[in-house]
Order: structure tokens, then C-alpha cells, then sequence
């Protein structure tokens, strides 16, 4: 019979056992123990962007493109870009933003999906622009949850090699 798998009680050994036997035990605080166990599979999903594909592209080209409100007396400017303004209702148009802003919030998070695992813990952040409406999510790198607070400078950088993601953009500390 096959050995009990090893208990943790802190995820990350969980993780470290996964990836050596691919089964281990974690043991939460209530000492509920869950069998946890390594099943890879893999999906091709074909995924349309549709109105969203100026932003995607635009992030290929270094580009942060929002939407700005065509009814001039609204004008409302969105940082993650909508075909319709909420405030008003009318189509909007395709501006850029600018590649600076602030730091409006964020959260540390300790578990991520496939795409962050590497990168884990990391930095999730709300960032402001001037004269824009809404906030944009994306993630702060080179800094730690130290060096935080709001209203940091902050400036976005784009992947060499785009993967026509929302991965593809990130901020760092602005200097
Ligand atoms: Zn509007």
C-alpha cells in the first residue's frame, strides 16, 4: 500500500511536495486535513477580444489605451475601456492614457493562478491616471508591500514579447 502523503501546514510546502510526488495533506488552522494532489491538463481556448482589441493590441505597442465619453458636456474617461459610458449611456471613444499615475490601492496576494505562480506573493494594484474616471488593476513589480502607500508614483511597462494578455502591462515605482 502506498504511503500517507506528507501533511503541511503552510501551503507553500504544499506546493514544494506537489511538484516532487504530487500528492500532500494540508492541515488548516481547525486541523481540517485536505488531500491535495498534482493533475495537469491543459486547454486551447480560442477567445475572441472583440471591441476590447485596441486595448490589447495597444498594449503589444506600449500603448495604455482607455475610453473617453464622445457626449462632450459628460466626457466621463474610463481607464479599463467600455464601448458605452455608465454615467450617460453614449458610445465612447479610444484614447491613450498616460503611462504615469498613482497608486490608488492594493493587495498582497499570496496565492495566485497559473500565470503568477512563479512571481508569488505579488503585488496587486488599483492605479489612478489624471483626469481619468475609473482605476485600473494591474500588477506592481520591483517593490515590496514595504514600500507602499498610497498615492506612490508609479509608471506602467509593457512585455517585449506580448502575449496579448492583460499580462503584458505592469506598473513599477516611479523615480
Ligand atoms: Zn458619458
Amino acid at each position: 500500500m502506498r504511503a500517507r502523503p506528507p501533511t503541511f501546514v503552510r501551503f507553500r510546502d504544499v506546493q514544494e511536495e506537489l511538484g516532487k510526488s504530487g500528492a500532500a495533506i494540508f492541515r488548516d488552522l481547525d486541523g481540517v486535513e485536505s488531500l491535495i494532489i498534482h493533475f495537469p491538463y491543459t486547454v486551447n481556448y480560442i477567445h475572441s477580444y472583440a471591441e476590447d482589441s485596441p486595448f490589447f493590441l495597444g498594449l503589444a505597442e506600449g500603448r495604455l489605451r482607455g475610453s473617453k465619453c464622445r457626449k462632450v458636456k459628460c466626457g466621463f474617461v474610463y481607464a479599463t475601456p467600455r464601448s458605452h459610458c455608465m454615467v450617460c449611456g453614449t458610445a465612447t471613444e479610444w484614447i491613450d492614457l498616460p503611462l504615469k499615475g498613482r497608486l490608488h490601492s492594493w493587495t498582497t496576494c499570496h496565492f495566485g493562478s497559473e500565470a503568477f505562480l512563479k512571481e508569488t506573493p505579488y503585488n496587486l494594484a488599483l492605479v489612478e491616471f489624471p483626469g481619468v474616471g475609473s482605476l485600473l488593476l494591474a500588477r506592481l513589480k520591483d517593490c515590496v508591500e514595504s514600500d507602499l502607500y498610497v498615492g506612490m508614483p508609479v509608471e506602467a511597462r509593457f512585455d517585449p514579447n506580448p502575449k496579448y494578455s492583460i499580462t503584458d502591462v505592469w506598473f513599477v515605482p516611479s523615480p
